[in-house]
C-alpha cells in the first residue's frame, strides 16, 4: 500500500482485518509504505483486500495497492514486524490532526486514567509532521523518544486491539510530556496545576504564550479590550486581524455567522482558521478585527486547548512570534523572542522538530480559498496529472513556501513566511533540508522568481545546481493548472500586487497564454509610476495621485473631492515632480496597485500597516445588490493594453456626485470582472483557447473570484481557480516547480 498509511493506524488496522478472517502473515511498515504478506484461501484474500479499500483508517490515503502472488510461506500467526528501511522513500507523511472523539471524551471523563492529561493521542489523532525527524515514522523518530512509556502505556502499544496500538506519540501523565508555567523573567510558578493557573490569568487580562503543536501562540481574552490592546502594542501590530478560538461550533455561533460548508471545515481534524462573517452585536472586542467583516476562527486541536478554552469564552490566538520573524518553537527561543510580549508562558517538554503555523482558509459559494497552506495540511502532496522530473522550487518573497517533486507528487512546504530577515532565511533552509531528507529526493534543478534580489532567488543561486528563473505571474498560472490537472495551454489572469516582468517593470493585472514550456503577454493594465517604488506599496495615497496624475495631468488640483484636502496633500507636488522627472518612478500595471489607488482616493485608506490592507478593505465596504459597473477601454497592437483612465475618470465622477463609497466599490468590482471578461472572449476569438486559469493574491477578494467564475462560466468559458494551494504567492513554489521540470 502506498499513501498516508503510517502513523495512522494502519497496521493494527490491517491486524485485526486479518484477525478477523482468520489469515496468517506479517505487516511491516517500510519506506515505500505498508508491506503485507498473507496466507489463506483466494475467496478470503479478494475480501480481506476488498475490506482494506473501502474501511481503512481515517486520516489515512492509499494511493496505490499492489498485489502480487509469492512463494508459499508458513506462518504460525498474523503479526506486526519491525520496519526496514529500503533504499527508496515513498512513505508519505500524515499532517498534524486535531484531538480525536475519543480522546476527547477521555480528556474529561474523571474516571479515566487520562483526565485532563494535555497530551493524550491515539493512532486516529495527534501529532505527526512537526514532531517527525525522519522516516519511517517510528517513536526512535520522533521527538517522542525522550519519554519511556510506562507499563501501562506499553501495554496499550503492544495490544493489537488497542486504539494506541503502535501510536507513536503514546503517553500518559506518568511517563509523558508535561506542562509548566513561567513568568517572563524566566522563573517557574509554582502551582499545582499549571492549567487552571494560566486559566486564572488569562482571565484576569493577563497575556499568555502557550506552547502548542507547531509553534507558540499568543494568548489573551478575546473579550478583554484591554488586555487586547495592550498585545496589539507589545507586538507592534497595528491593524491586521487576530485569530481566535473557541470551545466548539455553538460557541463561535455567538459572535460569528456560520453556514454548513463553513462548519465542516471548521469542525475538520485539520482545524484550520476559517474566516467567518461577524455576528452583529458579538462580544468580541472590536480590536480583534478592526474594519475587517470577519473573523479568522478555530476550534481548539490539542488535548491543551480543549482545557483551556472549556473554561474561557474565546481566546486570541496569534502567531507567538515578533512581527515578522518565524514563530518561535523551542521555549529557549520563546523566552528570547516573545518575553517582553508575553507576561507568562505556559511550555511543555516535548520538543516541536518542523515548526508549522496555524492554515487559513476562507470558503466562497464556489470555491476553498486557502490564505495560507500550513498546519494540518502540509505534508499532502498536491497529486500531479504525470510524473515529472525531480524539482526544488524556492518560492517567492512574501508568503513563501518552497515546493519538492517526486514522480506524480508535489510537496508544498508549511508557510515560511516573508522573507525580510536572517531568521526566515534558516527557516526555509531548515525546511529545504527537511523536505529533502524526509522524501529522499536530491534534486538536480532548482527554480526560483526572476527577481534577484528576493532572499529566495539569493540563496537559489547559491546552491551548486542549475537555476531556471520563472517569471513571477507565470508561476501563479502554473500553479493554478497543476492543481487542476491541466496541461494544455490557458488563458491565465494573474493579478496581484507585485512581480518583476520580462520588460523589467512590475506587473500584476496580466493576462497570459501559458503552458508550462513557456506564456505569452496577452493583455496587462496599462503603466502607471509608483512614485517612491516601495513607500507606494506602504502608502497608497501616492497610487492614488500617480493615477489622478496620468488622467487630469496637473488639472487634478481642481477637482472638489476629499482626497485633494487630505493631509496628505502636502507631498503632491513633490510626488508629481517625481513622476516628471521619473526618479524612483518604476512603473506597474499591477491590479493590486490599483485597487490600493481607488481605495485612497475615495478615502477608504492611504497608509497601510500589512500586505493588501487597503484592497481589502475596498472589498469589505462594497455594497451587494449594485450591479452598474463603469466605462473602460483597451487598445490593441501586439497585446491588448486596458487603460485604467476612464475607471479614475468615472470614480472621480462619482464621488463628485457624492456617490456612496460603498457603491463606488461594487462598480469598481463589476467593472474589472467585465473588462477582463471582454478581454478573455476577444483572446479566445484571437487564438480559439477556451480555458481560464485565475490565481495571484488579489484572489483572495471574494467578489472578484466569484464574480469572475460566474461571469466567465456564463461566457461558454471552462474556468480553474485555486482549491487546494493559495492563488496568493504561497502557491508559487508549485508553479515555479512544474515550469522548471518541464524545461528538462
Ligand atoms: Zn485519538
Ligand atoms: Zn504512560
Ligand atoms: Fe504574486
Amino acid at each position: 500500500m502506498k499513501g498516508i498509511v503510517q502513523g495512522v493506524g494502519f497496521r493494527p488496522f490491517i491486524y485485526q482485518l486479518a484477525d478477523k478472517f482468520k489469515l496468517k502473515g506479517t505487516v511491516l511498515n517500510n519506506s515505500s509504505g505498508v508491506v503485507i504478506r498473507v496466507t489463506g484461501l483466494r475467496a478470503t484474500l479478494d475480501s480481506f483486500c476488498k475490506d482494506i479499500s473501502s474501511n481503512h483508517p481515517e486520516l489515512s490515503i492509499i494511493t496505490d495497492i499492489s498485489v502480487t502472488t509469492i512463494e508459499l510461506e508458513h506462518f504460525s500467526e498474523f503479526s506486526i514486524v519491525q520496519s526496514e528501511k529500503e533504499e527508496s522513500t515513498n512513505a508519505l507523511i500524515s499532517p498534524d490532526v486535531s484531538v480525536c472523539k475519543d480522546c476527547l471524551s477521555e480528556l474529561f471523563d474523571k474516571a479515566d486514567r487520562r483526565y485532563h492529561y494535555p497530551f493524550l493521542n491515539c493512532t486516529n489523532c495527534g501529532p505527526r509532521y512537526t514532531i517527525i525527524d525522519d522516516i519511517p515514522y517510528d517513536r526512535p523518530k520522533t521527538s517522542m523518544k525522550h519519554f519511556k512509556m510506562c507499563d501501562e502505556c506499553q501495554k496499550e502499544y503492544d495490544d493489537p486491539k488497542n486504539r494506541r496500538f503502535h501510536a507513536q506519540p503514546n503517553a500518559c501523565s506518568v511517563c509523558g510530556p508535561k506542562v509548566s508555567l513561567w513568568n517572563n523573567n524566566n522563573e517557574i510558578i509554582d502551582v499545582k496545576d499549571p492549567v487552571e493557573e494560566t486559566i486564572n490569568l488569562l482571565k484576569k487580562g493577563y497575556i499568555i504564550a502557550i506552547k502548542g503543536l507547531g509553534g507558540f501562540h499568543l494568548a489573551c481574552d478575546a473579550l478583554n479590550d484591554k488586555a487586547v490592546k495592550t498585545l496589539r502594542q507589545r507586538k507592534l501590530r497595528e491593524e491586521k486581524p487576530f485569530a481566535l478560538m473557541a470551545f466548539d461550533s455553538e460557541k463561535v455561533e455567538s459572535f460569528a455567522h456560520l453556514n454548513t460548508d463553513e462548519k465542516k471545515l471548521l469542525e475538520s481534524n485539520k482545524r484550520p482558521i476559517v474566516l467567518l462573517k461577524k455576528r452583529e452585536g458579538n462580544k468580541i472586542s472590536e480590536d480583534v478585527s478592526p474594519r475587517n467583516r470577519y473573523f479568522g476562527t478555530m476550534l481548539p486541536y490539542t488535548p491543551l486547548h480543549y482545557l483551556i478554552l472549556n473554561e474561557i469564552e474565546a481566546l486570541v490566538m496569534t502567531s507567538g512570534n515578533r512581527s515578522d520573524e518565524p514563530i518561535s518553537i523551542s521555549n529557549d527561543d520563546a523566552f528570547d523572542s516573545i518575553s517582553d510580549i508575553a507576561d507568562y508562558f505556559l511550555i511543555h517538554d516535548r520538543d516541536i522538530y518542523l515548526r508549522s503555523d496555524d492554515s487559513i482558509v476562507k470558503k466562497t459559494k464556489n470555491a476553498t480559498s486557502f490564505i495560507r497552506r500550513s498546519r494540518g495540511y502540509v505534508p499532502i502532496p498536491v497529486f500531479l496529472k504525470d510524473n515529472i522530473p525531480s524539482v526544488l522550487a524556492v518560492g517567492g518573497g512574501l508568503k513563501n513556501t518552497i515546493c519538492v517533486t517526486k514522480e506524480d507528487r508535489a510537496f508544498l512546504s508549511q508557510h515560511i513566511g516573508d522573507l525580510e530577515n536572517y531568521e526566515s532565511l534558516e527557516f526555509l533552509q531548515l525546511t529545504v533540508s527537511h523536505m529533502k531528507r524526509i522524501l529522499d529526493v536530491e534534486p538536480e534543478i532548482v527554480a526560483c522568481d526572476l527577481h534577484p534580489d528576493y532572499m529566495s532567488t539569493m540563496y537559489a543561486k547559491e546552491l551548486d545546481t542549475k537555476i531556471i528563473e520563472v517569471q513571477h505571474h507565470h508561476a501563479h498560472i502554473a500553479s493554478c493548472m497543476a492543481e487542476n490537472k491541466i496541461d494544455e495551454p490557458v488563458i491565465g489572469l494573474a493579478f496581484d500586487g507585485t512581480g518583476l516582468g520580462s520588460d523589467g517593470n512590475i506587473w500584476g493585472g496580466e493576462v497570459l497564454i501559458s503552458d508550462f514550456k513557456g506564456f505569452e503577454r496577452a493583455a496587462h493594465l496599462s503603466y502607471a509610476p509608483m512614485p517612491g517604488s516601495g513607500f507606494a506599496i506602504k502608502e497608497p495615497y501616492r497610487m492614488g495621485l500617480s493615477y489622478l496624475f496620468s488622467t487630469f495631468g496637473s488639472d487634478y488640483k481642481n477637482l472638489d473631492i476629499p482626497f485633494i484636502k487630505s493631509s496628505e496633500q502636502k507631498s503632491f507636488d513633490f510626488l508629481t515632480a517625481m513622476i516628471k522627472k521619473k526618479l524612483n518612478c518604476p512603473l506597474t500595471s499591477s491590479l493590486g496597485r490599483l485597487f490600493d489607488g481607488i481605495a485612497s482616493i475615495t478615502g477608504v485608506r492611504n497608509k497601510v500597516f500589512f500586505e493588501g490592507q487597503a484592497g481589502i478593505e475596498l472589498e469589505m465596504i462594497a455594497k451587494e445588490g449594485v450591479t452598474e459597473s463603469y466605462n473602460y477601454s483597451y487598445k490593441k497592437t501586439n497585446l491588448y493594453e486596458i487603460s485604467h483612465k476612464e475607471i479614475i475618470e468615472s470614480v472621480v465622477k462619482d464621488l463628485l456626485e457624492k456617490t456612496d463609497v460603498s457603491v463606488i466599490s461594487s462598480k469598481f468590482h463589476n467593472t474589472i470582472i467585465n473588462l477582463f471578461t471582454e478581454i478573455c472572449c476577444e483572446i479566445r476569438s484571437d487564438t480559439k483557447l477556451n480555458s481560464v486559469a485565475l490565481s495571484g493574491g488579489v484572489f483572495q477578494n471574494s467578489i472578484l473570484l466569484e464574480g469572475f467564475l460566474s461571469k466567465l462560466d456564463e461566457n461558454g468559458f471552462k474556468v480553474y481557480c485555486q482549491n487546494i494551494v493559495p492563488a496568493n504567492d504561497g502557491g508559487l513554489s508549485l508553479g515555479q516547480a512544474m515550469i522548471a521540470a518541464a524545461s528538462i
